[in-house]
């Protein structure tokens, strides 16, 4: 058990970001509706989560390490009929294995809640706890017991930027959940939660960016499509501001990229980007995740009618604003 939950661990806990990544998706199913989170030293020694979630009730915070003890229920093969980010249960007891965890979690207003600590998988304490309800998971001294995995750690600025990167893209996906993300004492975001994605925009890449986005709304027969572009005024030198998800899920594919890319070097040169968040709704059949669950990528069943779709939208939202000389 204890070498099968290191096993786990090493597909799961791939580096800080896969437990930020972990633990935030977990509070996100728990139905916050505010997440916090800090971390020291790109998240190698430390990382704290806190929720206001449904909490963890005493009994579940003695099998919640315990490997596929998930209280989530995954009957549909497709991940995009499955509500909740999380379905297999193996998060807690990897980061467990390869870490020292303290949870302290309470299920009710009452006050009182539970708290736990494991280190390397074993468990050290199991108390009652002073909690308000919600619950908040500390994570310290990440592959302090692998330290072959340990040496392969970039330096804290690579680990801080993949835990940026997901943290702007869960804040995009999710407006009216309110996050924070702090850094060795500094605040490197904060959303509001008021749904409103021009506010989360405004909160990562800032107002003037916010100011600069097009809205973007258009409906065909089998999709939806939400957000904002930015206009050619306001653009990147990379595609890293490209922000696509599918019914409310980030995703990365690179069809839809280049269609909207497409639409958007009519008017720029080409090693420009725009900043963009688009939302598209479409029913789960039309999209198959299974292509390579752990990066994110899918693969649309009517791609061509898709990309099609993608490109007149946007152009047509693009029209008549400014051209720039040298484009196309
Ligand atoms: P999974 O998310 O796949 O169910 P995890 O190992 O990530 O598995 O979590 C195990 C279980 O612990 C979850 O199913 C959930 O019941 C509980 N849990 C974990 N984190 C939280 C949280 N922040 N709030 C409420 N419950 C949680
Ligand atoms: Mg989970």
């Amino acid at each position: 058990e204890h070498i099968a939950n290191q096993i786990a661990a090493g597909e799961v806990v791939e580096r800080p970001s896969s437990v930020v990544k972990e633990l935030v998706e977990n509070s996100v199913d728990a139905g916050s509706t505010v997440i916090d989170v800090t971390i020291e030293e790109g998240g190698l020694a430390f990382i704290r989560v806190s929720d206001n979630g449904s909490g963890i009730g005493k009994e579940d915070c003695e099998t919640a390490f315990e490997r596929h003890a998930t209280s989530k229920i995954a009957s549909g093969k497709d991940l995009f009929q499955i509500r909740t980010l999380g379905f297999r249960g193996e998060a807690l007891p990897s980061i467990a294995a390869v870490s020292k965890v303290e949870l302290i979690s309470s299920a009710a207003s009452s006050g009182l809640g539970r708290r736990i600590v494991i280190e390397g998988g074993k468990r050290l304490i199991s108390e009652d706890a002073a909690a308000s309800k919600g619950t908040e998971f500390t994570v310290r001294e990440l592959f302090f017991n692998t330290p072959a995995r340990l040496k392969y750690m970039k330096t804290i600025q690579t680990e801080l930027g993949h835990i940026s990167d997901f943290m702007y893209r869960l804040a995009l996906a999710h407006p009216g959940i309110s996050f924070s993300l702090k850094h060795n004492g500094s605040l490197l975001i904060q959303t509001l939660g008021n749904g409103d994605v021009l506010q989360v925009i405004a909160a990562i890449y800032g107002k003037a960016a916010a100011k600069a986005m097009l809205p973007v709304e258009a409906e065909s027969l089998d999709y939806q499509l939400k957000g904002y572009i930015s206009s050619p005024e306001l653009t990147r030198s990379n595609r890293n501001g490209i922000t696509t998800l599918v019914n409310g899920r980030y995703i990365k594919n690179y069809g839809i990229v280049n269609a909207m890319l497409r639409a958007y070097h009519t008017l720029l040169p080409i090693n420009r980007y725009p900043l963009a968040v688009l939302d598209l709704q479409m029913h789960p059949t039309l999209v198959d995740v299974n292509v390579h669950p752990a990066k994110l990528e899918v693969r649309f069943s009517k791609d061509a009618e898709l990309s099609e779709f993608l490109e007149q939208t946007l152009a047509r939202t693009l029209k008549g604003k400014v051209l720039i000389p040298g484009a196309g």
